[in-house]
């Protein structure tokens, strides 16, 4: 099989030895759920149950808020305790508190859709819209506006993210070795939705079994192509896949649906299988918990709403104190201050580290010696972005493209003077943003 990428990228350790090898187990469920009515990019939900109400799995308990939003299901069955904040990766957040019942009742609602055939693409564009699917690579972005592209653009390629690019998460790996068949039937019902004749799914190649699976899985289907990709980071990142996949570049400051192209996770896609088929919401995924400082590494089918120190417990617990523990990957991920944070449709990983992987090394001054402007997959001069946001001069980092980042964190990661470069246009990110939001008003 060719091997397909992108130009630069970095070659961080792998270490998905510890996982990657571990059948996906179902975690047992905790006796209190914190769902974030916030779980996506867009408007939060709002609350349609009250304190006090019995809810049932499966069970609609937050409306979305406008088109760029997602509902949200309970897990469990169960009672509504309350509905306030708490904790929540990246913050706090309000959550539906339910106290578990261990019933498992299934909600009246949660019935199978139909099937590929029988549905319309609107009718299939619809389920996944009320079963709250979002992208859970980490995007989160609500899957049914990315579904529906204005009409002016023409969309003739759908393609699934299987890279899985980030170090130590195998969660997808195991979803594409374990039901392969799911990820090509939810492919299958989005290029039915955008009415598009061709699907690639593209598999970094140190997962030569998980390649092997999906072939096997999609070898009736002559519009699918499962595409090995060179073991890269960001390999995975939606602009990099798409080049790499059908040699089309999103222009500078566009959208994949401007190449023509819509990008989704393999596990979004398995997603879509359970909510036509099973006719079951988005309330629990898969989660790859790992790191120098967890005591048994494990791939565990998570609830919504789990607390990371439930799942933590669940893996015996910590066998150094961790230094850092992050939602996601260590590339992009997101460290938590408190393990009260609950899972959420957004979390591939947990991945906890000791304190010497944890320390970061003091930066000393840039040496210019262009590393970071080799590598860099969006093409971009980290040097001079971060240079410009450290003296608060964004307007000129806005000159050096620096929107166009796609936070891949990869200079960070090649400097040899470590200076947190990341970080600093992620500031300048946010002030540009916040500038042009300003004048627009
Ligand atoms: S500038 Fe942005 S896109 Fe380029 S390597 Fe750094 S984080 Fe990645
Ligand atoms: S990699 Fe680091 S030291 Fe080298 S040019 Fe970039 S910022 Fe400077």
């Amino acid at each position: 099989m060719k091997l397909l990428s992108f130009r630069g990228g970095v070659h961080p350790p792998h270490r998905k030895k510890s996982t990657e090898s571990i059948k996906v187990e179902r975690a047992k469920d905790p006796a209190t759920l914190y769902i974030p009515l916030q779980q996506h990019i867009g408007a939060p939900c709002k609350a349609i149950v009250n304190v006090g109400d019995t809810v049932k799995v499966g069970q609609k308990i937050g409306e979305a808020q406008g088109f760029v939003s997602a509902p949200v299901h309970s897990s469990v069955s169960g009672k509504v305790k309350a509905i306030k904040e708490c904790p929540v990766p990246g913050g706090k957040g309000l959550c539906v508190v339910i106290e578990n019942d261990f019933a498992n009742e299934i909600h009246e609602s949660v019935v199978p859709k139909g099937n590929i055939d029988s549905l319309t693409g609107a009718e299939i564009l619809e389920i996944i819209k009320e079963a709250g699917i979002v992208g859970m690579g980490g995007a989160t972005f609500p899957m049914h506006v990315k579904l529906s592209p204005p009409k002016d653009k023409k969309i003739d390629t759908v393609i699934l993210n299987g890279a899985e690019c980030e170090p130590y998460l195998t969660a997808d790996h195991r979803l594409m070795l374990e039901k392969p068949e799911s990820v090509v039937y939810g492919l299958k019902a989005i290029m039915k939705v955008l009415n598009v004749d061709k699907g690639y799914i593209g598999i970094e190649d140190n997962k030569p079994d998980a390649i092997e699976a999906m072939v096997k899985a999609a070898e009736k289907e002559s519009n699918i192509e499962v595409v090995g990709l060179r073991t890269k980071y960001p390999q995975g990142a939606e602009k990099q896949l798409i080049y790499a996949c059908t040699n089309r570049e999103v222009p500078s400051g566009g959208l994949p649906m401007e190449a023509g192209v819509v990008v989704n996770n393999v596990a979004t896609a398995a997603q879509v299988y359970e909510s036509i088929t099973t006719g079951m919401p988005l309330v629990e995924r898969i989660t790859t918990i790992t790191g120098s400082a967890i005591t048994n590494p494990n791939n565990l089918l998570i609830k919504i709403g789990t607390t990371f120190e439930e799942i933590i417990n669940q893996c015996g617990g910590f066998k150094e104190e961790p230094g850092k523990v992050i939602m996601g990957g260590p590339m992009m991920g997101l460290t938590q201050y408190t393990l009260e944070v609950p899972v959420t449709k957004g979390g591939s990983g947990i991945l906890c580290l000791n304190r010497e992987e944890a320390t970061l090394p003091e930066p000393s001054n840039c040496i210019r010696c262009g590393k970071c402007v080799d590598i860099c997959p969006a093409f971009l001069q980290p040097l001079f972005i971060s240079a410009h946001s450290l003296k608060y001069n964004f307007d000129r980092a806005e000159d050096y493209r620096a929107l166009d980042c796609i936070e891949c964190g990869s200079c960070s990661f090649i400097c040899p003077s470590k200076r947190p470069l990341l970080q600093s246009i992620r500031v300048a990110k946010r002030e540009i943003i916040a500038q042009k939001r300003k004048q627009s008003k």
